[in-house]
């Protein structure tokens, strides 16, 4: 076969860029596929620019394939081809750069998965809410995970994660409680069918165990998930994130060596809007302009005593 301009165009998934070339996921050439490198087509080396690079990590984009130059990716000669368009973005985590254009980490990104262990270290709920408000303000779907229940007992489990489950669960968060403990694999399923045809990125402090899921989940994506913390301090300058394609349809987002996917500050949207159990009572308040806090009359304290 012989690859010319005029082979038809590819859809695809942009899982990462390095070295100058876009790596290209095609999913619907199937599970033994191999991605393009890919280079901009001439259409998108020109014209105004709103972001910093004109195509991201998570961008659906159209390739046409060419003959391969022959460069050579582990002995193999890779595929080739040109990003000829970007289509339209869902969403984009980046950052906004003084006076310049915003830098666009990752595009398309739709969901999180907040991990927290229920031991070793003790379930924070505070901090659970702190990161469901950075899902909720970056309008990214939550799934919740409790890990590591295999460290509880029968009552504990009862008594305390169970309980827990449920008021997310009423709230509208699919909650999934895991062991990546190699011989249980408990709510693989669960976890596997959540993840399916998002684009995800794994959340939750140091040590509660997202490494160990995402194991859980594909064994041999053995990579370093990120941790959002420092949010938005500016401390973090690139963010390289490269997902992993699931073998179910879907990817995983990762930052090697990074300590965040950039999840915008909370401070950056009404607050109140980003607990959705409180939404309708948002405008009961006796006072327009109530901060929720110790105004009389206010319908969000009342709803939540
Ligand atoms: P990460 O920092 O969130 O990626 O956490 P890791 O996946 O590196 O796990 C931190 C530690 O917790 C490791 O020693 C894991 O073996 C352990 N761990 C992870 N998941 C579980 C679990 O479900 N049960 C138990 N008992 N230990 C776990
Ligand atoms: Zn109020």
């Amino acid at each position: 076969m012989t690859l010319t301009h005029t082979s038809p165009l590819l859809e695809g998934t942009v899982m990462k860029s390095a070295g100058g070339f876009y790596h290209v996921d095609i999913p619907e050439e199937g599970p033994k596929r191999e991605p393009l490198l890919c280079t901009l087509g001439g259409r998108l080396k020109k014209g105004k620019r709103q972001f910093a690079q004109p195509v991201s990590v998570g961008d659906r984009v159209r390739v046409r394939e060419v003959e391969s130059s022959g460069a050579n990716r582990e002995g193999v000669a890779a595929r080739e081809g040109f990003i000829e368009e970007v289509l339209p973005r869902t969403s984009q985590l980046g950052r906004a750069r003084y006076n310049k254009t915003a830098q666009v980490t990752v595009a398309n990104l739709d969901q999180v998965v907040i991990v927290m262990a229920a031991r070793e270290p003790d379930l924070n709920t505070h901090r659970l809410d702190r990161f469901l408000v950075l899902a909720e303000a970056n309008d990214l779907r939550a799934v919740i995970c409790f890990n590591k229940i295999d460290l509880l007992k029968k009552k504990q489990l009862k008594k305390e994660i169970e309980p827990l489950a449920k008021t997310y669960e009423k709230i509208g968060y699919p909650v999934i409680l895991t062991s990546a403990e190699k011989e249980l694999d408990f709510g693989r399923k669960e976890l596997r069918r959540e993840l399916k045809n998002h684009i995800s990125a794994f959340i939750g402090s140091s040590g509660v165990g997202k490494s160990s899921l995402v194991m859980m989940i594909q064994p041999e994506l053995e990579l370093w998930v990120g941790e959002v913390m420092d949010i938005g301090k500016g401390r973090h300058t690139t963010t390289d994130v490269t997902l992993h394609p699931l073998d179910k349809g879907g990817y995983i987002a990762d930052t090697p060596g990074v300590k965040t996917i950039q999840l915008l500050e909370q401070s950056q949207l009404a607050l109140d809007q980003c607990f959705p159990e409180m939404r309708p009572f948002l405008g009961a308040c006796k006072f327009n302009d109530c901060t929720h806090r110790n105004e009389p009359g206010c319908a969000v304290v009342a709803a939540k005593e």
